[in-house]
């Protein structure tokens, strides 16, 4: 019987004459043994002790979905992998598939990619460029991201997946969703409850802030107009501490490191020179001086989110590297 009779082939990256064949899931690959080798040695070596031949071909069948597998055949070189921004599904099944076979510098490449979108470092996750948008990355990726990362002991990068999984909807945590290719991505029982208890957590931590910015944000000691107002920028910086909107609503909900506020705080400074007090009548802000020592006071509030966020993600044991607290670099 042969049992490749029905099977849809692959007419992407196979060969008419390739010499091996591969069956992923339902599909037939055609390649040839000497390319395999030199492309992923781990599975040509698979292909070569089959004992399952079609029309003089070794085959070897794998549990890899046809996606993943298509992802690395498509690379000319793995060890040299292209330069260009790869869509998250890509580097997914880069990872995925790297790990299994062996690809390290196909890894290598993909982690260094997605570490824009999960990185250790808080600076990082503040200045991430869109990141989303260079990847195709959407929301609910987070789950595929977070099995990924700890399917294949990527531990620096599960706590940024957690803090992303606990912005979805419930429901998506619960039901989880669609692979690129179709195959369903869910969540376990255990890593629904840690996504749902460092929810809890990230909304204390932004009740806290909240909390903080009313009791402790205050103006620059060397505030540059305390000498054409009495109290300097205390009006703007007080309005800043008590406001519960302009962001802050996000850090309540559960996103505590959220920058709308930050950007909010931005727009606050009024920046300019003064050369006379009459000049201050049009002033409409803070000075630059109190809205950098604003900035410097969330700074140390959003770095006690940033350092909790391994313990959260239930790696803080086995974390290697963590930048905590405010990068110096
Ligand atoms: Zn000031």
């Amino acid at each position: 019987m042969n049992r490749t009779a029905g099977l849809p082939r692959d007419t992407e990256v196979s060969f008419p004459d390739g010499n091996a064949i591969i069956i992923a899931g339902n599909t037939l690959f055609r390649v040839y043994n000497g390319m395999l080798a030199r492309h992923c040695p781990a599975l040509a070596a698979q292909v070569n002790a089959s004992a399952e031949f079609i029309s003089g071909c070794p085959v070897v069948r794998i549990t890899d979905t046809p996606h993943d597998i298509k992802q690395i055949l498509r690379v000319d070189n793995p060890t040299r992998p292209p330069a260009d921004s790869q869509p998250f599904s890509v580097l997914a099944a880069w990872v995925r598939i790297g790990t299994k076979y062996d690809m390290g510098k196909l890894v290598d490449h993909a982690i260094g990619q997605l570490q824009s979108l999960f990185p250790a470092c808080l600076p990082e996750w503040d200045d991430r460029g869109n990141p989303e948008s260079r990847h195709g990355f959407a929301g609910a990726n987070a789950i595929e991201a977070l099995n990924l990362f700890q399917a294949t002991k990527r531990f620096e990068m599960v706590p940024a997946a957690v803090y992303r999984c606990c912005q979805l909807a419930p429901a998506v945590v619960r039901n989880g969703t669609t692979r690129a290719d179709g195959t369903r991505e869910r969540l376990s029982r255990k890593n629904i409850d840690l996504v749902a208890r460092a929810k809890e957590r990230s909304k204390e931590h932004g009740a806290r802030m909240i909390e903080e910015c009313e009791e402790q944000l205050e103006q620059a000691e060397s505030c540059s107009y305390s000498w054409g107002f009495p109290d300097g920028c205390a009006e703007v910086i007080s309005h800043l501490g008590y406001t519960e909107e302009n962001g802050k609503e996000a850090w309540r909900d559960g996103d505590p490191l959220n920058s709308r506020f930050l950007h909010y705080v931005d727009e606050q400074e009024d920046g300019k020179d003064y050369q006379s007090r009459d000049d201050f009548a049009n002033c409409m802000g803070a000075c630059s001086n109190c809205i950098e020592e604003v900035h410097e006071q969330l700074g140390v509030m959003r770095a006690v989110v940033w350092n909790d966020l391994p313990a959260m993600a239930g790696v803080d044991q086995e974390i290697g590297y963590w930048c905590r607290g405010v990068c110096d670099d």
